[in-house]
């Protein structure tokens, strides 16, 4: 089998430590492998996105030692396609327009239906309230999953991980889906698709065959493997590593710019240094 992984950074902020170890430890997998490491540009929100973010996105990776191959993929030319996917989900009656803002969502989950979750892996569980109802495009804040008729599909589906903290095969089925995952938003009024859509069509597009990312995004999984089964795309193997953490254990975030990698480089650092940090 051919390893095609890829690194996915978003141009929001400065690459940090984490996006260091993500982005080396899935180029060392994929030239272990004698595969290919992608390079691709989730600038999905254009609202967030910064040209400058770019520049220094591959003045951080080069500096690195980390070559990629092929032309540098951008989700912002892709929104076509995007939305034509979306076209035929709604086609086949999978989705529908939701006019809920997030206080809507708020307000009907003060009334928690006991042992249902309430936060699953693209947040608040939406309770469905617009699930029938109908609504015009124009009218919508955002266009939904349907659930309960995505699950009508062949259940149950699995997928393969090789991550430290979930290795293993894992099943997904109508249960898990509906409450745990529940009605997703697959694009909203200012975007063309969902990051979950997006990364989807992507990895697809690009015959992704291993993708390897922060253990943050494990819980997106059920989402990106049931989207793959519904748009007949194939699933790739998953390997989600662990997060980078400051002294206090916290997650590095993006405006965590004490540890951006170019603070770093500045402050006289090499390379291999950041290698060392990272456990690589
Ligand atoms: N663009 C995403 C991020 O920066 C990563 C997408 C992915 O690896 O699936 O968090």
């Amino acid at each position: 089998m051919t390893f095609i992984t890829r690194f996915a950074p978003s141009p929001t902020g400065p690459l940090h430590l984490g996006h260091a170890y993500s982005a080396l430890l899935a180029h060392d997998m994929a030239r272990d492998a004698a595969g290919q490491f992608l390079l691709r540009i989730d600038d999905l929100d254009q609202s967030r996105a910064r040209a400058g973010w770019e520049e220094q996105i591959y003045e951080d990776l080069h500096w690195l030692g980390i070559t990629w191959d092929g032309a540098v993929r951008k989700q912002s030319a892709h929104f076509d396609a995007y939305r034509a996917t979306l076209d035929q989900l709604r086609d086949m009656g999978l989705t529908y327009e939701c006019i809920c803002t997030r206080r809507d969502i708020e307000a009907a989950a003060n009334a928690p239906q006991e042992g249902v979750p309430q936060f699953g892996p693209d947040g608040r569980v939406y309770p469905g309230t617009c699930r029938y109802a109908n609504h015009m495009a124009q009218d919508a804040t955002c266009t939904r999953l349907n659930m309960e008729k995505a699950c009508t599909i062949a259940l149950p589906l699995t997928f393969t991980e090789s991550g430290p903290l979930y290795a293993g095969d894992h099943t997904l089925n109508t249960e898990i889906l509906m409450t745990r995952v529940g009605d997703v938003v697959l694009s909203r009024r200012n975007m063309a698709a969902s990051y979950h859509l997006s990364v989807v069509l992507d990895d697809a597009a690009t015959q992704v065959s291993h993708v390897i990312r922060g253990a943050d995004l494990f819980e997106a999984t059920a989402i990106h493997v049931l989207l793959q089964a519904l748009l007949k795309l194939p699933t790739p193997h998953y390997h989600h590593h662990d997060l980078i953490r400051d002294a206090a254990g916290k997650r590095l975030a993006k405006r965590d710019d004490a540890r951006a990698i170019a603070k770093y480089r500045a402050e006289g650092a090499s390379p291999a240094d950041i290698r060392a940090m990272v456990g690589l």
